[in-house]
């Protein structure tokens, strides 16, 4: 019997989870009665920061620190702008993007405090840098974060008096090399009444804002974060991702001296990162307005806070596709992984044919190999292959992103066609085919489990399913499956989005790992189609697939690459 309907409800509700997942919110207007953020007031804030290109040192960026000055005192925050020296490799930087040497100028950090009931206790320290890189008017990196805390400060002020002192560094020369920070954290007397920080960046202009990063042992961290955070975006997978990376910003700095913090970002419109043109009508209000309102949610709350949130063992957390902020403890996940094992063993026992489960088996390592290869093959002709301008390949992420769904979906038709083609959808071929997954689970669990999770549920989503299709009936089964596929293919396919725009110029093969666990998912929904129109239609998609390559390859330098940057 055909299952058509199944399958196509089943994607239909994960598109419409992903596109949740994604988006962010509106942007909150000034009408606004309510004590909310509204990034359209922030606006007001970016218009003048962003108004030019602002590098440290240059009369732009001494206006930028002078607005920023009397913005704090007019709501009455205690202002001082102490100076530092710049480093070697600062001053080189900046010699560079002058096109001449000397003379090095001074680092002026903007801090002003917002002084609480009992100063004794130790402060909330809000953190964005001032500076832009040469060239661009930096609407959002970083005026989008200074313009989100003076916002946030408004709004905290207006509440009246708050438990402790709110500290906000304004930083400079960040994009010299963090040495604002790197100038407060080692000189100024305030750096010792800091007790926590919540830091805001950009890479690129737009998307939903994540709190992407924490201090060490975040588990208390993340209990007040869960608790205090209205529709949160943030999981415990970038966290352990970022570790890995070389990437920095302010909190660099503070996180390798032990001080706690939370670091937001977002990096939607990634052709805006560094850019000529990142002005303020370019910076998409929505994603302002998703940085700004977590950043409230959780300032206020840790302002607020008796005591404020020491270390204890990492936690395990993710949103579920921007609704709510779902949190265990990392053993919770051997758990987990045991019940959708348990269910997936149960659905195969006694039922399953051997051949079945075999076939399943290769399949999920076939379609890792060799979707891995068709997105390596296609990065390289989209031009991966040369030398590359780091600012060219982020503007093509859009059309990455699309090129990396073609060959995943290509990879799975082609898959199914020359393996699964004999008998879609059985107990033993989808147990099969979550047999190297489970295993896969595993081994993240025990040596990674932070990161384990978007493996964990889905297993534990597919393996329930199947232990209802064994037990309650294959109509019961057939609805357990299309939602847990509704699910878990939806918060893959946002994943999926996030991994390609996060690291898909240089390592879109990652996108595998999610494709094969959607395609576990939607195994038990996918009616039987011949090997003929499977082949088909994944020689139609890597065709599609390589059109985009060459479109990327072969266009022009794209105009939004930052004017320092490599053949501009
Ligand atoms: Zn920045």
């Amino acid at each position: 019997m055909t299952k058509w309907w199944a399958i196509l409800a089943a994607i239909a509700g994960a598109i419409v989870l992903a596109i949740i997942a994604t988006t962010p919110p509106m942007p909150a207007t000034l009408a606004a009665s309510a004590p909310q953020f509204s990034a359209t007031r922030a606006m007001a804030d970016v218009a003048v920061i962003a108004r030019a290109p602002h590098p440290t040192g240059s009369a732009e960026d001494a206006a930028v620190r002078a607005y920023l000055g009397a913005r704090l005192q007019a709501m009455g925050l205690e202002v001082s702008m102490p100076t530092g020296t710049m480093s070697a490799a600062a001053a080189k930087r900046l010699a560079v993007w002058r096109g001449h040497p000397a003379p090095t100028p001074p680092l002026v950090n903007v801090v002003a405090v917002l002084p609480g009931q009992d100063r004794a206790l130790p402060a909330v320290l809000l953190m964005a840098h001032h500076d832009s890189v040469w060239g661009s008017p930096g609407a959002a990196d970083d005026g989008a974060g200074v313009a989100a805390a003076l916002e946030t400060i408004r709004l905290i002020k207006a509440a009246g008096p708050q438990r402790r002192d709110l500290i906000v560094l304004f930083s400079d020369g960040e994009e010299l090399g963090l040495e604002g920070a790197r100038a407060f954290f080692a000189n100024d007397p305030r750096r010792a009444h800091v007790g926590v920080i919540v830091n805001m960046e950009t890479r690129g202009g737009g998307g939903r804002a994540s709190m992407f990063e924490t201090g060490s042992d975040n588990g208390a961290m993340m209990r007040l974060f869960a608790k205090a955070v209205h529709r949160p975006v943030s999981t415990s997978l970038s966290v352990f991702i970022y570790k890995k990376l070389p990437n920095s910003t302010d909190y660099t700095v503070a996180k390798k001296l032990g001080y706690p913090g939370f670091n937001f970002a977002f990096i939607g419109r990634p052709a805006l990162y560094h850019s000529p043109l990142a002005t303020p009508d370019a910076l998409d209000q929505g994603a302002l307005q998703d940085m700004g309102r977590q950043v409230l949610d959780l300032t206020r709350a840790l302002l607020a806070a008796p005591t404020l949130p020491g270390t204890a063992p990492d936690r395990v957390f993710f949103d579920a596709f921007g609704l709510t902020l779902i949190s265990y403890a990392v053993w919770v996940g051997w758990v987990l992984l045991a019940i959708g094992a348990l269910g997936y063993g149960v659905a195969a026992f006694g039922r399953a044919r051997l051949g079945d489960m075999a076939r399943g088996s290769g399949m999920t390592p076939a379609l890792l190999v060799g979707t891995g290869v068709l997105l390596y093959v296609g990065n390289l002709v989209s031009g991966a292959d040369g030398k590359v301008n780091y600012y060219d390949r982020l503007a093509a992420i859009p059309r990455l992103e699309v090129q990396a769904l073609l060959l995943c979906l290509a990879g799975a038709a082609a898959i199914w066609g020359l393996i699964a083609a004999a008998r879609p959808g059985s107990a033993g071929q989808t147990g099969g085919m979550a047999a190297p997954l489970l295993l896969l689970g595993l081994f993240a669990q025990a040596t990674a489990p932070t990161a384990a999770f978007p493996i964990i549920v889905p297993l534990l989503l597919g393996g329930g399913a199947a232990a209802i299709g064994r037990f309650a009936g294959d109509r019961a089964g057939t609805v357990a499956s299309v939602i847990g596929a509704m699910l878990g293919i939806g918060y893959m396919l946002a994943l999926g989005f996030q991994l390609i725009e996060a690291v898909g110029p240089a390592m879109p093969m990652v996108a595998a790992v999610p494709l094969a666990l959607a395609a576990v998912l939607a195994a038990p929904l996918i009616p039987a189609v011949s090997r003929r129109t499977a082949l088909v239609t994944a020689g139609v998609l890597v065709l599609l697939a390589l059109a985009i390559a060459l479109w990327v390859r072969l266009d022009a330098v794209a105009p939004s690459v930052a004017v320092y940057s490599s053949d501009h």
